[in-house]
């Protein structure tokens, strides 16, 4: 299991994508394993690079600063959830993707995610859904949400140091773990060999698993193409908005799928991607 979490891929890079439109010619090697992640099955690492999703995402990103809204079509423009105005506030950016993929008939489809909700919304036309039933998971979800919020409350209302506040943390706490597992175990990983698995089958019960753990652009786009039979060719992520808190993430550049919550995924979700790449004709 160690081999899943190893850091393969130490070198860390980002991309200016005002540079890059400046001179679009530069393109390092190190952008063909933006996108990796280490197969138990067959004992290799399974990788995507940049490719054409590179240009996609920089008219993607041209989109977003034009239009000020993620809405991909014209009956949407104006609605206001869908307003990247939140991504530069105290919210902060949120990361894109974009994913080229090839029909079984060799025809080229571009596929968009951002990560996470956007907006308190899993789901917005134009955009890939997550790993799960958003039903189910609001069903789950929303009354455990509700009781978290009140014992908050109550948490702010007790006195400091007595009894109740500890007893509300401990309940606030352990209502939080059972709430994360439940959540978790409605995450269905599809891959390109027509294999469906959860996160416990891929990474055990007993590993810690990060807050967010699937809900990345990447691991929406794979499993998306996977489940509509579509093949990737090349993925490209990129951050919009006010720079995170830890500036690690800066508006306009490149990342590379992050290794602490997409890495232990991508190997299960790109295997048997690299056996179906024929080369698109329309
Ligand atoms: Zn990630
Ligand atoms: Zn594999």
């Amino acid at each position: 299991m160690k081999s899943y979490i190893k850091t393969m891929y130490s070198r860390a890079y980002s991309d200016s994508i005002r540079e890059t439109m400046k001179n679009r010619t530069t393109r390092p090697d190190a952008y063909d394993h933006n996108c990796f992640g280490y197969c138990t099955r067959c004992q290799t690492n399974h990788s995507l690079g940049l490719g054409n999703a590179r240009n996609k995402a920089l008219e993607l990103f041209r989109e977003l600063e034009q239009n000020k809204t993620i809405a991909r079509s014209d009956n949407t423009l104006h609605e206001p959830l869908l307003s990247t105005d939140k991504l530069f506030s105290e919210a902060r950016g949120k990361m894109f993707g974009v994913l080229e993929c090839v029909t079984p008939d060799n025809c080229t489809r571009w596929l968009y995610s951002f990560s996470g909700q956007y907006n308190g919304s899993w789901l917005a036309d134009g955009w890939v859904p997550p790993l799960f039933d958003v039903d189910v998971f609001r069903r789950i979800n929303d009354p455990v949400e509700r009781q978290i919020k009140t014992i908050s409350r109550e948490i702010g209302q007790a006195p400091t140091m007595s009894s109740s506040r500890l007893n509300f943390h401990k309940n606030r706490k352990k209502l939080s773990q059972k709430l994360m597992q439940e959540i978790h175990a409605l995450y269905k990983l599809h891959n390109f060999r027509d294999e469906t698995i959860t996160f416990t089958d891929l990474l055990g019960s007993t590993m810690s698993k990060p807050t967010g753990l699937g809900d990345c652009c990447a691991p929406k786009l794979l499993n998306y193409a996977a489940l509509s039979g579509l093949t990737p060719l090349s993925l490209a992520e990129f951050y919009f908005g006010r720079n995170n808190r830890s500036q690690s993430r800066n508006h306009g550049q490149f990342y590379p799928a992050c290794s602490e919550k997409c890495r232990p995924l991508l190997g299960f979700l790109l295997c048997g991607a690299d056996k179906k790449i024929k080369r698109h004709v329309c």
